[in-house]
């Protein structure tokens, strides 16, 4: 035990309705005195010295807290902070911290603050108009000038030392970003957001079954604070940040960890955190007062023991959950419903999911500036690429997480044992571009969880982990992304998977050639995710012609196409062989499908190369895209292209710039060594390009990322000579 909070006073000046001590379920503190007496807190701080003495802590923190602590006044809070420094102090280092409403807090205040070394939370919902929907005087008065004042005071570089932090109760009416800059203004050190303290008997305000209000309000302050440069700590989303690192959370809200504190009461009762007094009547009791018992026997406590039970303390549907690491199964006292008691998942749930979800999904902030450049100038090696396809997994992640309640418990809980014990096996897998593809077409509801098996067998197999899991084969196969194909007996249901490959593999075939390395897809079942069918399973003579067109058209991609080929070589994993055309070359990207491409084979080496590379261009594309809005997403703007009759939408007029000004390139090196037909290629590639790019721009439909990468293509282009 390191936190203590001490409720030193036990009335309010303010009277918010969302208070949770006097509005919510327990109505304990009627019956408590008003003040916590010199023998109460002197006993309180005994056993905090006795505690720290005994498990040699290094630090402990308390907090004073309320009702409002500056009702204290000046010479009671004197004599509190005398005690606790004198008798905590000097067994261990004392974090002195007060949480206020700020009301009380003037000059003089502020100086006893800063001689005991206390810093002060202030407790400010947003702007003048958020603050007012809750804290207000008895009379119904705005408190929200007298807070300002005190904060303004905790601001200046005099009392500086002494300012905590905001602490500010959401409250999804108001707007997140005006709340977001209304509490930067306070240039607070640190920023705490708490959701409203709530349970299944009492759900959030404004909450519906599965709908995600609170993650909503809580993702727009989190990336406009990405994109801010994260100015201030805010304790909630850098709590999510460690979680997402394997640290601890530091917080009660979330994650596995529980930094656990206990509360003193006016009366000298050990009570539970304050939260639980949001759960029904007496809920934070446990019995024991300071008198009676020491810190060690409140932890001893079976609801102390059960706080802290980690992980194995949660209910079912939590230990399942796939963000559980993360989330922790939200705020003890927000699992509470009649009956059950706090068996329950966090009344939060669909919020702390998708909060967590959308904050592990890449956005804008997630690529450097320097990536952006190097892309916008329509290259990019083989690090930019790979910073493409991370956050390319992290989405797919994202997909899966959102859809797991459509997944077997079961199999979801094998792939967390895999991802911990080799999570590059999980890594490879999810990064199978047909594992997205499917994960939409679920996330739409145009498939079923089937393919999620074959998923988790293959990243058994992949990592070498034994387990049974069970199938459901298409004619009598079963596709393991990355893997290949089983060819299971009928009416077998189940893979075993132990050492080596599984009985019956048929492996899906690679190539490599030079520098690239490539599976050909011709078994996948979401392989068929271009616009043009592709082929059955190849035979050994087709593989054969795979091989050695790749192998004749790599030295082309080098020589042609020096900028992209090693971002090429690093992003492309899979070809799918589409069905040949008679009529015309035919190669297609799909967006959900990064890393594949569909190609039908030609044996003219420098067509497959150029195909090769138009192609990649769009996966690159899409993937920033998938990142940022280069084009206004309300825009319905068409733009006149040379490359098809019909003017497009802009953001598909892009990609084809962003195809065709490589192909032009490829030609211009190629006239450059004389090859026949070359220059012509060059013109009208480039010219196409060219008039494209000045339609864009004049369009209007560019968002001011898309108006710096377009501006790229241009120089790339004004490099070249004449
Ligand atoms: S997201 Fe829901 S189910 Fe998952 S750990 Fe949190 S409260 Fe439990």
């Amino acid at each position: 035990m390191r936190q203590f909070v001490l409720k030193v006073h036990e009335l309010c000046n303010l009277a918010c309705d969302h208070c949770y001590v006097y509005e919510h379920a327990d109505q304990t503190w009627r019956d408590r005195p008003a003040i916590m007496s010199a023998a109460v807190a002197q006993r309180t701080a005994a056993r905090i010295a006795e505690h720290a003495a005994r498990h040699r802590l290094p630090a402990v923190g308390v907090v004073l807290h309320g009702g409002e602590p500056l009702l204290l006044g000046r010479e009671r809070l004197r004599e509190m902070l005398t005690e606790l420094r004198s008798t905590v102090g000097a067994v261990t280092a004392l974090d002195l911290r007060m949480q206020t409403n700020g009301i009380r807090l003037d000059e003089p205040m502020a100086e006893l603050l800063l001689e005991f070394g206390v810093r002060a939370g202030v407790s400010l919902d947003g702007d003048r108009a958020a603050n007012d929907r809750h804290r207000l005087y008895r009379n119904g008065a705005s408190s929200h000038e007298r807070t300002l004042r005190g904060l303004a005071l905790l601001r200046s570089p005099r009392f500086r030392d002494a300012y905590a932090g905001i602490l500010c109760t959401v409250d999804v009416r108001n707007d997140p970003i005006a709340v977001y800059e209304a509490l930067l203004a306070q240039e607070p050190p640190r920023i705490d957001l708490l959701l409203p303290h709530a349970t299944w008997d009492q759900p959030p305000p404004f909450s519906s079954a599965g709908g995600t209000p609170y993650a909503g309000w809580l993702l727009k302050v989190y990336r406009r604070w990405l994109s801010d440069g994260r100015p201030v700590p805010i304790r909630l989303f850098d709590a999510l940040h460690a979680t997402a690192d394997g640290r601890d959370s530091g917080v009660e809200s979330v994650g596995a960890d529980r930094g656990e504190l206990a509360v003193v009461e006016t009366d000298g009762s050990w009570e539970q955190p304050d939260s639980m007094k949001t759960a029904f009547h007496g809920a934070a009791a446990t019995g024991l007062t300071v008198f009676s018992a020491s810190a060690d026997e409140l932890v001893a406590t079976p609801v102390m023991r059960r706080r802290q039970s980690g992980l194995a303390g949660l209910s079912p549907t939590c230990r399942a959950c796939p963000v559980v690491a993360r989330c922790g199964g939200g705020l003890f006292a927000h699992r509470f419903r009649t009956g059950s008691g706090f068996d329950n998942p966090s009344v939060y749930c669909s919020d702390l999911k998708g909060l967590i979800t959308a904050m592990a999904t890449p956005g804008p902030s997630e690529l450097p500036r320097s990536v952006f450049d190097e892309l916008a100038s329509g290259g990019g090696g083989a690090d930019a690429v790979a910073h493409l396809t991370a956050t390319q997994e992290a989405i797919t992640r994202s997909l899966l997480v959102a859809a797991a309640d459509r997944l077997p418990e079961a199999t979801w809980s094998l792939l967390g044992e895999i991802d911990e014990q080799d999570p590059a096996a999980v890594r490879r897998v999810l990064a199978h571009p047909f594992v997205r593809a499917w994960a939409v077409r679920l996330l739409g509801g145009h498939d079923g969880p089937e393919r999620f098996a074959d998923v988790v067998a293959a990243a058994a197999v992949v990592a070498g982990v034994d387990a049974r899991i069970t199938v459901t084969p298409r004619d009598g196969r079963v596709h393991l992304p990355t893997i290949g194909v089983v060819t299971v007996p009928p009416g077998v249901t189940e893979l075993v998977i132990g050492a080596g490959e599984p009985a019956g593999l048929t492996p899906t075939p690679s190539v490599t050639a030079g520098d690239l390395t490539v599976r050909l897809e011709d078994a996948d079942p979401y392989r068929d995710c271009h616009d043009w069918p592709a082929t059955g399973t190849l035979t050994a003579a087709e593989r054969l012609a795979w091989a050695g067109g790749l192998r004749a058209a790599w030295p082309s991609v080098l020589r042609d196409a020096p900028d992209q080929a090693y971002g090429l070589a690093a992003g492309l994993t899979t070809i799918t062989p589409l069905a040949a055309d008679p009529v015309t070359l035919r190669s297609a990207t799909s967006r959900q499908a990064y890393g594949a491409l569909g190609i039908a084979l030609t044996p003219d080496p420098a067509a497959l190369a150029v195909m090769l590379v138009h192609e990649f261009q769009h996966t690159k594309l899409g993937a920033v895209l998938d990142l940022i809005d280069l084009v206004d997403p309300g825009s319905d703007v068409r733009v006149t292209v040379g490359w098809r009759p019909d003017p497009r939408p802009a953001e598909q007029a892009l990609q084809g710039v962003y195809a065709h000004l490589t192909v032009a390139d490829m030609w211009r090196r190629r006239a450059g060594r004389g090859e026949p037909g070359a220059e012509g290629h060059h013109l009208m590639y480039r010219t196409w390009t060219t008039d494209a790019i000045g339609h864009l721009s004049a369009s209007g439909a560019l968002t001011t990322a898309g108006r710096r990468f377009v501006d790229g293509l241009a120089a790339t282009i004004g490099e070249w000579p004449g």
